[in-house]
């Protein structure tokens, strides 16, 4: 090797000796310095750091020797996100307990991590599988459990019959147990943990408003579209079950339902349909483990029972579909093919009556025979009793008042929103700080 060459091994070492021999990095605890928090992630205790967190902790370490050299009291540790699925799963693979498996690879990742020479506390270590720290995770649970933030109730879960147990989404393959690979997987009503997040859903929408300007208007807008806040009205439908609530944006176009259609999974749907109806609902319902929402088939059936629309006393038949979902609204809708693309595409399919009831403002009504889509945009109120010619945005106001003058429902806001089912804890980790005797006595 010439004279002057680099040698990285040698020169590297030499400072990661002495470097670590300085315990340069340590925050101080009682510093009249202004204080800085870099925190990138704990990485997932894998065995092995790879390039990807390599460019990720680079930046936060950038960042962090930044603030340094400008006179900050730095915060930036370091730990292992250590709990959970992933690990059992390893553990079960590898035959070792799941401690030994966590610990070894931590010990060789972090051995990995110190010689990179990223700007650490390394005092402040945490690993999430560690009592020490998990107990803070719970302490939060049942401050939230105390506040009415952290709740249960029943919800449709994955089930697996052979391994008798909930599976994550991760763990199911087309449809199948990941272990079991011809068993199909069931969705099963269990008692779930919740996040109360729809508490919450009015102040994170407004407060998006506070991020414009700094963040992209792209994500702004898929945050709020995620919010996904809907104003418009419940109605109900009488039927021979009961009343069907369904809810709408659009109660201008009420004279134009030509059917009601309910979630596989709605409580009704046991009360007017047979044996094998009920199969068939909850073979959608099962369905849905394997699809998002969008690539639903767009499938349903008629349950032989009829609703009798408030507005115009007609009465409309009532189907079940897959792409109504309980989660959302009332987990019933009314559908108007002429006015709603997703109603126009299911009622032509099935020849469900089409009936258009709002104009353009410019323009005449439709003549159903000859539509190739659906009319969504707001217009003129045709064919619609009383309403007759009121524009959209007024027959809304109007509607909505008459339906709570006369009983039959009231405005209403809905978000796409949901509460955050938290079962998957097994996935993540903290156990929930929750015996079964509690559960029952409450
Ligand atoms: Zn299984």
């Amino acid at each position: 090797m010439p004279e002057r060459a680099y040698d990285h091994n040698q020169i590297e070492l030499k400072w990661f000796e002495r470097w670590t021999r300085g315990d340069l990095y340590r925050a101080e605890e009682n510093s009249a310095r202004p204080k800085y928090y870099v925190l990138e992630m704990l990485p997932y205790p894998s065995g092995e750091l790879h390039i990807g967190h390599v460019r990720n902790y680079s930046i936060g370490d950038a960042l962090a020797r930044y603030k340094w050299m400008r006179g900050f009291n730095v915060l930036h540790p370091m730990g292992w996100d250590a709990f959970g699925l992933p690990a059992e799963n390893a553990a079960i693979a590898n035959k070792r307990p799941p401690r030994e498996w966590t610990h070894s690879n931590i010990a060789k990742m972090k051995a990995t991590h110190r010689r990179f020479q990223f700007s650490y506390d390394w005092d402040r270590e945490v690993t999430t599988c560690e009592p020490e720290y998990y107990r803070w995770n719970q302490w939060f649970f049942l401050k939230m459990m105390e506040r009415g933030l952290a709740y249960r109730k029943k919800a449709l879960v994955n089930w697996c019959p052979e391994c008798a147990t909930v599976l994550a989404n991760e763990q199911v393959v087309e449809g199948c147990c990941w272990r079991h690979e011809k068993t199909p997987v069931e969705q099963r009503a269990l008692e779930q943990w919740f996040w109360r997040t729809t508490a919450y859903a009015d102040e994170l929408l407004n407060d998006i408003a506070r991020l414009e300007g700094g963040w992209p208007e792209r994500v702004l807008t898929m945050q709020r579209n995620w919010i996904g806040r809907s104003e418009g009205a419940e109605i109900d439908f009488a039927s021979e079950f009961g009343p069907i609530r369904v809810f709408t944006t659009r109660i201008d176009t009420i004279y134009g339902a030509t059917c009601v259609i309910l979630a596989p999974e709605h409580p009704l749907v046991a009360a007017t349909a047979d044996a094998a109806r009920r199969a068939r609902a909850k073979a959608m319902v099962d369905a849905r483990a394997t699809k998002k929402p969008d690539d639903l088939a767009k499938e349903g059936f008629f349950t032989g029972a009829y609703a009798v629309n408030p507005f115009s006393q007609e009465r409309v038949p009532i189907w079940v579909a897959d792409f109504v979902l309980m989660s959302y609204g009332t987990g019933a809708i009314m559908a108007v093919p002429a006015h709603d693309e997703r109603d126009f595409e299911f009622c032509s399919k099935y020849g469900i009556a089409i009936r258009p009831v709002i104009r353009p403002v410019d323009g005449a009504l439709a003549v159903p025979a000859s539509m190739k889509e659906a009319f969504g945009d707001y217009g003129i109120l045709e064919n619609s009793g009383e309403f007759s010619g009121l524009a959209s945005e007024d027959a809304r106001r109007k509607m909505t008042a008459h339906a709570e003058r006369a009983g039959i429902g009231k405005g209403a806001i809905t978000f796409r929103l949901k509460d955050w089912g938290i079962s998957r804890q097994r996935y993540w980790g903290t156990p929930i700080p929750v015996s079964w005797r509690m559960c029952r006595s409450s």
